[in-house]
């Protein structure tokens, strides 16, 4: 049996993972990460965790995933706003502790790899994923491969502009795909929607708990029947059939696949998005295009970082 380590690195926690040859987490460990740390006293943390996961082991690579903008080919965390790291040589940094090679990327491109790996039939060769969480991310496999383009930025699917006029993105431009399929502006708009004396089931839950509208909540009064919930999603669903449908005439992808809290909701979304996607008039792309919402898998980030 051979293994892989993975770490998957964000502003709250290092998720760091033993994975064995099929993607099976052996053994994990988490290392705090939130408060902007020194970063070689979290690669410290994080190396000497990994050695004891690995209780002497011999590992062939360790993958690193890491929430910001990574230079892939020289391992360098060009900008992290969770971590508060500018510049941080952490291939160079990790390289040190370990005997094999260590592979630095976006958690995106991880996490879509892992994906790739573990959820998507092998005959498939071209493949968008779409993690639908807090924020919009997402990922490439074109021929097989993750393709990072130029700058090892491909993949950022949330920040397509559907709206130049739509609402300010945590990005700074404005009608960002995440400003309409991100759960923070989700909930945004719920909220204002509600507070404009819009008619729903959740209007008693916004006048005395409105910290507890999430999109879980906003899918189950959804199922429940009420119409305000219904079409919200649907509106959801309708943009991201409409950001698909142009990925799709892009890079015409045999699968889809879409991940994270938001991707729950399922039908909800599922329904108008194809329905959007099939109405797109260059037909042979979109008909040969499976849109699947993955299983759940918490830890698909480490181990997307350990198959690298
Ligand atoms: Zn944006």
């Amino acid at each position: 049996m051979s293994y892989r380590l993975g770490i998957d690195l964000g502003g709250t926690t290092a998720k760091i993972a033993l994975v064995d040859e099929k993607g099976r987490v052996v053994k994990s460990a988490t290392v705090p990460s939130h408060g902007f740390p020194v970063p070689q006293v979290l690669a410290r943390q994080c190396a000497e965790t990994c050695h004891r996961l690995l209780d002497g082991k011999k590992i062939k690579r360790v993958g690193v995933g890491v929430a910001g903008d990574i230079d892939f080919d020289r391992g360098v965390v060009r900008v992290s706003p969770n971590l508060g790291w500018k510049n941080v040589p952490l291939k160079k940094m990790l390289q040190a502790s370990f005997r094999c090679d260590v592979i630095v990327d976006n958690d995106a491109n991880a996490a879509a790899w892992g994906l790739y790996k573990t959820q998507v039939p092998k005959s498939v060769k071209n493949m968008i994923a779409v993690t639908l969480g807090t924020g919009v991310g997402g990922g490439l496999v074109l021929n097989g491969e993750l393709y990072r383009g130029g700058t090892g930025s491909a993949g950022e699917v949330g920040h397509m502009t559907m709206d130049e006029n739509g609402r300010l993105c945590n990005c700074g431009n404005r009608g960002c795909l995440e400003t309409y399929a991100g759960a923070i502006h989700l909930v945004r708009r719920v909220k204002e929607d509600l507070a404009q004396g819009q008619r729903s089931s959740l209007q008693k839950i916004y006048k005395t708990a409105p910290e507890t509208i999430t999109p879980l909540l906003l899918s189950q009064e959804a199922r429940k029947g009420d119409s305000y919930a219904r079409k919200v999603w649907a509106d959801v669903g309708h943009v991201l059939g409409l950001a698909l449908g142009n990925l799709v005439y892009v890079f015409n992808p045999e699968f889809i696949i879409l991940t994270g809290g938001i991707a729950q909701a399922k039908g909800l979304i599922l329904t108008p998005l194809l329905k959007t996607l099939r109405k797109r008039t260059f037909k042979t792309p979109i008909r040969h295009v499976n849109v699947h919402v993955a299983d759940e898998a918490p830890n698909m980030g480490v181990i997307g970082a350990s198959l690298l």
